[in-house]
């Protein structure tokens, strides 16, 4: 594909996506519908509870204690901070949030890992293979079928590994139409980087 494809100019700036995203259900946090409107929606439907439940604190969560440490060369990219944890431990099904929203922590990953570069994806998975660390790919985290929950059990830790640093169209094909893209972009931000090519 190398010899057909565009130099690509330099990238153009993200769009806001920078808002902060629910670490238990969908969406940015800035778009959420206040409890008050939950409710009367709520109401709409037979049988629905007529209060909202309460988010937990994040320091108000059980997680499970972090049984593995990244290598000193890998601690930059990798977080063991309950709010990485928390967030990355389930998809968004309805059941997913139910849990999250009832405190039930018991899936979380050890560590979440944000790779900035192919390289730092080569590394974490050498070390995870040899330190018996499971890692579970993580894109943005929306399976709705269990797909970014670990549940083998049979690892000495989990690692959940957050693409979202990865998210660059690195070539183009004209001719074919084909673009080589970083696997953690999203929908949104990939659309602006096709937009000057007059793709989409
Ligand atoms: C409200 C809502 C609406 C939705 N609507 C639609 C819809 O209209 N149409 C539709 O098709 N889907 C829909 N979905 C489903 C969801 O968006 C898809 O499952 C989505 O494509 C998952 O992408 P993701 O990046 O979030 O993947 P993730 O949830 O992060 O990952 C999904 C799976 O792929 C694995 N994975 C992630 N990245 C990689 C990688 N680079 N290499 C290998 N494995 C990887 C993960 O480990 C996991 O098993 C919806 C979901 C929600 C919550």
């Amino acid at each position: 594909m190398a010899d057909r494809s565009s130099s690509l100019p330099p990238s153009p700036p993200r769009p806001d996506s920078a808002s902060v995203r629910s670490w238990w259900g969908w969406g940015a946090l800035d778009q959420a519908l206040p409890d008050a409107e939950c409710v009367s929606l709520a109401a709409l439907v037979p049988g629905a509870a007529e209060s909202a439940l309460p988010v937990p604190s994040i320091a108000s969560l059980a997680l499970p204690a972090v049984r593995v440490s990244a290598p000193a060369a890998l601690a930059h990219l990798v977080s063991s901070a309950p709010a990485d944890r928390a967030a990355h431990t389930y998809g968004k099904a309805f059941r997913d949030v139910v849990r999250a929203l009832y405190g039930d922590m018991a899936a979380a990953p050890d560590l979440v890992a944000r790779p900035r570069e192919e390289r730092d994806v080569v590394e974490l998975l050498d070390w995870a293979a040899g330190a018996d660390v499971a890692v579970v790919p993580y894109g943005a985290g929306s399976s709705v079928v269990g797909g970014v929950e670990y549940r083998a059990g049979e690892h000495s830790g989990v690692l959940s590994l957050d693409l979202s640093g990865l998210d660059r169209v690195q070539e183009i094909d004209r001719v074919s139409r084909a673009a080589r893209i970083q696997a953690g972009v999203l929908g949104p931000d990939l659309e602006a980087q096709l937009r000057p090519h007059g793709l989409t």
